[in-house]
């Protein structure tokens, strides 16, 4: 099995974005630590808005200089870097020492029009390019705001991405924000495609890798959100900032089984084992997980040690730009 453990490197995105160094570098300091001496390599979809604007404040110099060097610190240790784009940014402001950001009718690529994308893709590639001194493939969208893909096409040709990374098998939740329905999503781990995410084309020119899927029962949720209030120390989230709501009732998650993506964030790192075996079952031959470093918990860098430790010499922990 080839095992891609991808991490969106990011603020938060609601009214406490958290900081720089709690929410990217020390964690991820500590994601470079697990992998060490073990052939392992991660791929970061690096949110590029957020540089792009924290350059224009000389106040962020230190910081952005201090993230930037990890960027490229992801290089040297032999990780992967790749495109992640929040167009958010693009109307976010920093004063009195927090970022104000508005996500509201700027959180999906498809709320810009078709010129405005276009430039938003570019710069956005282009800049983590130069940062990195590599060429960039394959892209994550902010929020798996992946759709409608017909919006994208022209864009991903032209700039030359060929992988995708954005849907889940079972995914949705239709929001004000939030514009995903992936419930058809064909349950492989690799296919190709052309117009639609969710439509298989078998000589389509893009690539998708699903974010592996689980079946979390309502027992798990009820250990979620009971063990973050029950023992803090260990449940909450090292990022000092918190998660937008994705919309859907937590409630519901109570009651019902759910389907959505494996991750390392917090407790869902609890399922890595099972969602390897669950992969394993079904033939496939790559899993996609995706974390943030902000959503680590001393709990779930415990479950990701002993996830890479167990399995490290069984499978290839590999990366994307390993795959073109
Ligand atoms: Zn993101």
């Amino acid at each position: 099995m080839k095992i891609f453990l991808t991490f969106d490197y990011e603020l938060y995105f609601g009214k406490q974005t958290g900081t720089a160094l709690k929410c990217m570098i020390e964690p991820t300091a500590e994601l470079f630590d697990l992998a060490k001496g073990k052939d392992v390599s991660y791929t970061f979809f690096v949110d590029v808005g957020y540089l792009i604007q924290a350059d224009r404040y000389p106040e962020l110099l230190d910081e952005v200089t201090r993230v930037k060097a990890q960027v490229k610190e992801m290089i040297s240790l032999g990780h992967d870097v790749q495109l992640h784009i929040h167009p958010h940014w693009e109307k976010a402001k920093f004063s009195n020492g927090k970022w104000a950001m508005n996500i509201k009718g700027s959180y999906k690529l498809s709320d810009f029009n078709a010129t405005e994308r276009m430039a938003i893709v570019r710069t956005y590639k282009l800049y983590l390019e130069q940062l990195i001194d590599r060429e960039v493939t394959a892209f994550r969208a902010g929020g798996f705001c992946v759709q409608p893909f017909s919006a994208l096409k022209t864009v991903f040709e032209e700039l030359e991405l060929k992988i995708d990374s954005s849907v889940f098998h079972g995914g949705h939740f239709m929001t004000d924000n939030y514009n995903v329905d992936f419930r058809t999503v064909p349950l492989k781990s690799k296919y190709n495609f052309k117009v639609d995410v969710c439509k298989e084309v078998t000589d389509g020119p893009f690539i998708e890798y699903p974010i592996s899927s689980f079946r979390y029962r309502p027992s798990f949720y009820w250990m979620l959100y009971g063990l973050g209030k029950l023992f803090p120390s260990r449940h909450k989230g090292i990022g000092d900032g918190q998660f937008i709501s994705q919309g859907g009732s937590k409630l519901l998650s109570l009651v019902t089984y759910k389907t959505t993506y494996v991750s390392t964030d917090g407790y869902y790192a609890k399922k890595l084992n099972a969602s390897l075996s669950k992969a394993e079952n079904l033939k496939h031959q790559e899993m996609v997980v995706i974390g943030h470093p902000k959503g680590n918990t001393v709990y779930s860098m415990n479950k990701l040690k002993k996830f890479l430790e167990k399995n490290h010499k069984k499978h290839v922990f590999t990366s994307f730009v390993q795959e073109l």
